[in-house]
């Protein structure tokens, strides 16, 4: 039997910096909601099942406005997420875990980057085929400067090994729903929790290396209302 891949979409939380109504993964973006442009890269690819984390009270919403309107049949379960982005991960994970088949791998994918394609799918599927997990990501163009509480700079890593980090990250599924659930077990223990990305995750957790795979410079996480400018302008090209 071929390897089995999955993917988790994560749309829960509250975008507070886009200073809108609704969130931003359900804003439209030429007449589709933000959210739409991910499954349909996820639908399109070799991906067999997906999970969409959203709010609670978001569920109906993905249920007929997305997942039914638009035909996402890949998508499987469509379930509350947690407070922390690492909460709904982890929920994703264990409605995986709870599917007849489990996937051999898994992408965890941030529904607010509509720009992923079937390129870097591909890359990511590659690297953890070869037994590495992954994350998207580009190298920086700017110098990054790091700060210390009082805004000076105290230090400046060397540009060309410092990239952005982007989504999906790629694992192996046992792996990543393992690392995920003892940080949570730790959390649960009281221990401070701070991550930001799931390969910081394996990094901690497991003492796990993670290798960067080529994403894209139009992959971008739509946070500000400047992010949407430039999401249409990188759609009309596309439409070209
Ligand atoms: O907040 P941030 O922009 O880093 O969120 C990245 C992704 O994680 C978004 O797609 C958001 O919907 C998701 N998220 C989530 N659950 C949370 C917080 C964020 O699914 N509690």
């Amino acid at each position: 039997m071929g390897k089995k891949y999955a993917a988790v979409v994560l749309s829960a939380g509250k975008g507070t910096r886009m200073n809108a109504e609704v969130s931003k993964q359900y804003l439209l973006l030429e007449e589709q909601p933000i959210l739409c442009y991910s499954l349909q890269a996820f639908q399109q690819s070799m991906i067999e099942e997906i999970i969409l984390v959203c709010g609670e009270e978001d569920i109906a919403y993905c249920h007929s406005e997305i997942v039914e309107k638009y035909g996402f049949s890949k998508v499987k379960a469509v379930i509350p997420g947690g407070k922390e982005r690492y909460h709904s991960v982890c929920y994703g994970l264990q409605e995986l875990a709870q599917q007849p088949r489990q996937p051999d791998y898994v992408m965890i994918h941030d529904g607010a980057r509509p720009f992923v394609d079937q390129g870097i799918i591909a890359r990511c599927a590659k690297m953890v085929e070869q037994g590495h997990p992954c994350v998207a990501g580009m190298p920086v163009k700017d110098t990054i400067k790091i700060a210390d509480e009082h805004q000076f700079a105290v230090d400046t890593p060397k540009r060309s090994l410092v990239w952005q980090v982007q989504t999906p990250q790629a694992f192996a599924f046992p792996l990543i729903l393992q690392a995920y659930q003892e940080l949570l077990k730790s959390e649960k223990n009281g221990k401070p929790v701070s991550v930001t990305d799931d390969a910081m995750v394996l990094e901690t957790v497991m003492n796990k290396q993670v290798r960067l795979v080529e994403g894209s410079y139009r992959n971008i996480k739509i946070t500000t209302p400047e992010d949407l400018e430039i999401a249409r302008v990188f759609l009309r090209e596309k439409d070209k």
